[in-house]
């Protein structure tokens, strides 16, 4: 009896506030979730997760010693992923990161590159833009990975405002500044840790880059990089 008033009343709020697809727009069904069935299904996967070498990890080549990288999808200007990305991004639709997530991590879970992970990092955003967003996106990706695949999120490294900034802070301060535009918190211990970064979108992978060499310069073990989609 509950359940019928509760379908009824979905229904009834679902008039008002439809529930539309994040990548065409249709309505979606009651059992779908984020995307239409037929969006899902023509998402364009890379399958870069299962192969050394491929296009993503090559980004990086020469630059940072990474254990593996690949993205889950191509982004492709003006389709779905893109679509989708944007919504996460500037329409404070925080579940498609937590969807994407989820998804990314089922398919960690079929590589046997990404079997070693101790701790999922997300890449951060600089504080004023994740204020201004209400949540950093690849933190809500980082989040479904967490949720599918049990591998722990922490929260490692931040953007530094300036580095005059870091000039003021005292020598207790927990977050010690790495690099030119990240610090990272040392309070959590990474030595001989395996850790997978996590982002959005690789295009040149330069901010990645930054973040890989905080990360080993805290003392992890190995890094790899994961991300949704590559452009
Ligand atoms: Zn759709």
């Amino acid at each position: 009896m509950k359940e019928q008033i509760l379908k009824q009343l979905n229904a009834f709020v679902d008039l008002f506030y439809p529930k539309l697809c994040a990548a065409c727009d249709h309505h979606l069904s009651a059992h779908e979730e984020v995307l239409c069935l037929h969006c899902e299904l023509h998402l364009p996967l890379t399958h870069y997760f299962d192969y050394e070498n491929n296009p993503v990890e090559r980004l990086f080549w020469g630059k940072v010693q990474l254990l593996a990288a690949g993205s889950l999808y191509f982004f492709n200007k003006g389709e779905g992923i893109q679509r989708m990305m944007h919504q996460l991004k500037y329409k404070r639709r925080k579940e498609i990161g937590l969807w994407m997530g989820r998804h990314l991590g089922k398919r960690l879970l079929l590589s046997k590159r990404f079997d070693k992970i101790d701790f999922i990092v997300a890449v951060p955003l600089h504080p004023k833009k994740e204020f201004k967003r209400g949540y950093n996106q690849s933190k809500m990706i980082a989040k479904g990975i967490e949720e599918e695949t049990g591998w722990r999120w922490i929260d490692l490294l931040k953007r530094t405002e300036n580095n005059a900034s870091q000039t003021k802070k005292n020598k207790y301060e927990r977050w010690l500044n790495v690099g030119n535009s990240f610090s990272i918190d040392t309070s959590i211990l990474i030595n001989n840790k395996n850790v997978l970064l996590i982002d959005d979108v690789v295009t040149t992978g330069a901010t990645l880059e930054a973040n890989v060499s905080a990360i080993l310069e805290a003392g992890a073990k190995t890094v790899s990089v994961a991300t949704v989609a590559c452009a």
